[in-house]
């Protein structure tokens, strides 16, 4: 009795994934089908690319290896149609340059794409054990940069980037951009000009798509007093000494700023004492037990979903400093810094049709990644205004570090997503 029983499931079981085989099929048109189809069939290409890409040393500081990383991407892109052309950086930013591909049209919407061509750590460290690769920039964002141009190539295998206005930016320092931003992403900006979408390839998180990711800015907090013998302290004549001072400052910061959803504030080094200098990267003080602290030094940062939220940090930030204990003085000054992608009801939009393209595909579901787990980035200088999805690239592990590792497997189902959902918005 048991036979016939288990044959019910079986069948069952088998017949399920014929069905939603068939259900994800009839969801996709003659020519999206046609793309799927050219994507699995050029599957077993994504790794020896990854792996080409991967062998070039292209961190941000290193400029001829940034440049041959653009050498590497331009005959692919040229080879699609896209008109390509490297823009250096002026000299004193330290920086390489941007890969700019374009291609014009009038077909549905104009994309800007974006990618990078740097790393945080140098490369040639690639490593394959079955499908799992590691190396520097596997995720962030070779593998990403090849996501998009494996969907481009299933596009073309149709024509179907014929009419279509896609402009393609990958910048040379997207980990440690150059100096001043409004040079460094003039090129960025310029493409936003002419674009109504932007789709961003840094490193997919699962199932989710990236509808927003904080801004951040760095801070320099100094505090000074009278300096004097420590008995002195708390009396009219010195005051509270610049050490009591900085504590309210930051005391206050914690109790207030972390009531704000969204905003973090992280004094990430601090220097005090009868003399104190901070440097970005460290610092130098002396002084005594028995001596009052004249100055104090703290650098930072404050990370905000929003341009609004930023402005409201910051003058909350400046207002406390302002509070002052008796003679003390303070200053807060915030440096150049990375904008928001806030979470608008467009970008919104846009993770609905990525997710319709994944339902339609037999994938599943894809929600929105929370925008306080994402560092900021560079589709955050174009969305807003445009309407914009990033996490769109290959999805990793310990990125920004030597065990950065990212999984084949999850390569061709990414490919056609993204060529999916470019095809749609492109129509
Ligand atoms: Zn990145």
């Amino acid at each position: 009795m048991h036979f016939p029983t288990s044959s019910l499931v079986l069948s069952v079981v088998l017949a399920l994934p014929v069905f939603c085989v068939q259900a994800a099929a009839a969801a996709l048109s003659k020519e999206e089908a046609q793309i799927v189809a050219f994507a699995d069939a050029q599957s077993g290409k994504f790794a020896a690319d990854l792996e080409s890409a991967v062998q070039i040393d292209s961190s941000t500081e290193n400029l001829p290896g940034v440049r041959q990383m653009a050498e590497f991407f331009l005959p692919k892109l040229t080879a699609l149609g896209f008109e390509c052309r490297y823009v250096e950086q002026p000299p004193s930013t330290h920086r390489a340059g941007h890969l700019v591909a374009v291609r014009r049209g009038t077909h549905g919407k104009r994309l800007l794409l974006i990618g990078h061509l740097d790393t945080v750590l140098p490369g040639g460290n690639w490593r394959r054990e079955g499908t799992a690769v590691h190396g520097s920039g596997v995720a962030d964002i070779k593998g990403g940069d090849l996501i998009l141009i494996h969907a481009l190539q299933a596009l073309d295998s149709i024509k179907a980037l014929e009419g279509t206005q896609l402009t393609v930016i990958f910048s040379g320092d997207e980990e440690s951009a150059g100096t001043p931003l409004e040079v460094s992403r003039k090129e960025l900006r310029d493409a936003a000009a002419r674009s109504d979408v932007a789709l961003a390839y840094e490193s997919a998180v699962g199932m989710t798509g990236t509808v927003a990711r904080r801004g951040s800015i760095a801070w320099e907090l100094e505090a000074q007093g009278p300096t004097g013998h420590s008995s002195g302290i708390f009396s009219a004549p010195v005051g509270s000494g610049a050490v009591f001072e900085t504590a309210r400052i930051l005391g206050s910061f914690y109790e207030e700023l972390r009531k704000l959803d969204g905003v973090t504030v992280n004094p990430a080094m601090i220097a005090g004492g009868r003399e104190a200098d901070l440097s970005k990267t460290g610092g130098t003080l002396s002084g005594k037990a028995n001596i009052i602290a004249q100055r104090v030094m703290v650098r930072g940062d404050l990370r905000t979903v929003s341009a609004e939220q930023l402005a409201d940090a910051q003058a909350k930030m400046q207002e406390i400093v302002s509070r002052h204990l008796p003679r003390t003085s303070a200053t807060l000054k915030f440096e150049e810094g990375y904008p928001a992608m806030s979470p608008t009801p467009e970008n919104y939009a846009l993770l609905a049709q990525l997710n319709q393209v994944s339902l339609d595909l037999g994938h599943g579901e894809i929600t929105a990644f929370d925008p306080r787990g994402r560092g900021a980035g560079d589709i955050a200088f174009v969305s807003p205004p445009l309407a914009g999805l990033d996490g769109l690239g290959l999805g990793g592990t310990g990125e920004h570090s030597i065990a950065e590792a990212a999984d084949l497997a999850d390569a061709p189902n990414l490919i056609k997503r993204s060529a999916l959902l470019i095809y749609r918005l492109t129509r």
